[in-house]
């Protein structure tokens, strides 16, 4: 049997085609007409009412922290179990991160743990929607409101993910907070190389926004026709991605739908085969709450400790098949550590040692998938014959 590696980016084939027209266009600066395809793409499909493409997920983090004002000493609410970058953007702009940790049975954090979080200080709440899975974004709004503090969704994963909101209506992630950030890297479902996007649903924010992108200039108006010259009026940098990332996220965007069904395919094949293996006490699979609707970005166990853990990743690398634990809680890391005033978060510990990754991308076939299962399945059955003759 040939190596699964554990990530594969996806390729449409249609990318060529896009540079080759991005190139004919003449101009490859941001916010040309690729640009404003995805923008609008986004828009209408899923509600979003600003969307503005940057050249990463991070970079729209650092947009969305310079958008709300974030001051020295201003706290930020945040899962501990996440990507750097959700912190970094707001560390960088003086503020305190304060830690929230994960629910017993997923990553996500705990919606009902953030208000005793809350302190006169408190600026924003930036909840990750891990794995494409929804946090409990009516209930975050709800503290959010009466507490008057900013939302930033970082919606990195999320893509094509919703809210079951009852009644046959779901409403998309992205659309919940005043501010949600996108991912297109090459490990997200929908990838060009590096990109991202800001989606401004609060309107106070919208004219900001798009100056902030431009340089803190007001050139997009300018490009318009609104204005005769633009100026230096705000704050800003360069987040604006060229028009080669924005078509070769166009070749992906056309073929969104077939993406998203693949995945889900592959998604729901191994929540099946593993069911059927019944690794009780050993491995967990993911527990997804009733009202989210997730996009298949992931696909992980959740092991018993970190030995265990450990033993599967080891197993499944003997016979060549990739499979990646995922983030260390950032309140633990060697960065934050010494700043961090907050509790333990044993959650987050948990799935910081616990958690494994199986391959999952979409040149990923069933069998390959099986064939993972039936590693899991043998690695795990000797691992409990390790554990008795160890009694
Ligand atoms: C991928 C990711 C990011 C960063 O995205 P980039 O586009 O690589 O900057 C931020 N947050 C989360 C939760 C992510 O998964």
């Amino acid at each position: 049997m040939s190596a699964i590696p554990f990530h594969q980016p996806f390729r449409t084939g249609t990318e060529l085609h896009f540079l080759q027209e991005a190139l004919q266009n003449g101009k490859l600066s941001g916010n040309g007409i690729f640009t404003q395809r995805c923008q609008a793409f986004f828009e209408q499909r899923y509600g979003f009412l600003k969307c503005l493409l940057t050249s990463s997920c991070t970079d729209a983090l650092e947009l969305a922290a310079l958008l709300i004002d974030i001051q020295p000493g201003d706290e930020v609410i945040m899962p501990s179990y996440t990507f750097v970058s959700t912190a970094n953007a707001f560390v960088l702009r003086g503020a305190r991160i304060i830690f929230a940790d994960s629910q017993p049975l997923h990553p996500n954090l705990d919606a009902r743990a953030i208000e005793a979080l809350v302190t006169p200080r408190t600026k924003a709440i930036v909840p990750v929607h891990y794995a494409g899975v929804a946090c409990d974004m009516p209930r975050i709004m709800e503290v959010a409101h009466k507490h008057k503090l900013w939302v930033v969704e970082d919606a990195a994963q999320a893509l094509d993910s919703y809210v079951d909101r009852g009644g046959g209506k779901v409403q998309p992630l992205g659309t919940f907070g005043h501010l949600a950030a996108f991912s297109f890297h090459d490990t997200k479902n929908i990838s060009a190389g590096e990109g991202g996007m800001l989606v401004v649903n609060e309107p106070a924010l919208i004219n900001r926004a798009e100056m902030l992108w431009e340089k803190g200039t007001n050139r997009a108006a300018f490009q318009r026709g609104e204005v005769g010259r633009y100026q230096w009026m705000d704050v800003g940098s360069s987040f604006l991605p060229s028009e080669l990332t924005a078509s070769f996220l166009w070749a992906q965007l056309e073929q969104l739908d077939g993406i998203q069904a693949t995945r889900k395919a592959l998604w729901q094949h191994y929540e099946d085969a593993l069911e059927a293996i019944g690794c009780r006490g050993m491995v967990q699979l993911p527990k997804i709450p009733a009202f989210a609707r997730h996009n298949a970005h992931l696909f992980y166990l959740v092991c018993r400790d970190l030995e265990t853990r450990n033993y599967i990743q080891h197993a499944l690398y003997t016979h060549q098949i990739y499979a990646a634990c995922h983030y260390a809680g950032l309140h633990s890391s060697v960065f934050y550590r010494n700043q961090y005033k907050g509790k333990p978060l044993p959650n987050a510990e948990h799935f910081t040692h616990s958690l494994l990754r199986l391959p999952l991308y979409n040149s990923l076939d069933f069998e390959q998938v099986g064939s993972v299962c039936q590693q899991v399945q043998r690695a795990v059955e000797e691992k409990r014959i390790a554990d008795r003759l160890a009694v």
